[in-house]
């Protein structure tokens, strides 16, 4: 086991609920930033990030997908706002067995929200003209092997998904092409 440590920047997107107006433009951007070939369609079941409503009482909560879970939680969490109560798990931001939500609809694969990958700011953040996506950066010290562990989730679930050979042939294809 290694403890080497190396600097990285941390984003973190601040979520105000109270100017969240419901407006979906976030789930819109996200699905189409992430189809294949980029912006060729936009599908919110795609999005990390779903917005969890209750128009009746003007409530909107963004939730941006977190990390992929094998195993469903053995207790559950209920919440009651403003005398609306939601489903189980609704604020939840793991991709797990128990539900749909943050699985690319096709595939099944986990969907976790990347910031968008190398853009400068992330599109959700961008297109939200109300302000309730701010980005926040600072530097942190982290683990060189939280990294590996996030690689290693991602090769779980498509191995789990496709076998471990189908696999092997992508990565052999694409180190030819590339
Ligand atoms: S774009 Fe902003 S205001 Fe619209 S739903 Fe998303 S977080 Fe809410
Ligand atoms: S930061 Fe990017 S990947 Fe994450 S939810 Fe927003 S648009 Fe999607």
């Amino acid at each position: 086991m290694t403890d080497e440590k190396k600097k990285k920047i941390v984003k973190t997107i601040k979520i105000n609920v109270d100017k969240c107006n419901g407006c979906r433009a976030c789930e819109l951007i996200c699905s189409a930033f992430h189809a294949e070939p980029k912006y060729s369609s936009n599908n919110p079941a795609r999005a990390r990030i779903r917005v969890i409503s209750e128009p009746l009482t003007d409530i909107y909560v963004p939730v941006y997908a977190g990390d992929y879970t094998p195993a469903e939680c053995a207790g559950r969490d209920k919440y009651t706002i403003d005398g609306k109560e939601y489903d189980e798990c609704a604020f939840c931001r793991a991709s797990c067995p128990s539900r749909d939500e943050f699985k690319e609809p096709d595939s099944g694969l986990p969907l976790k929200c990347d910031m968008c990958e190398d853009e400068e700011e992330p599109l959700c953040v961008k297109v939200c003209l109300a302000d309730a996506l701010v980005l926040e950066e600072r530097e942190e010290e982290v683990e060189e092997e939280e990294e590996q562990e996030e690689l290693e989730i991602g090769l779980e679930s498509l191995t789990k998904k496709h076998g471990v050979q189908k696999v092997l042939d992508a990565i052999a294809r694409m180190s030819k092409q590339g």
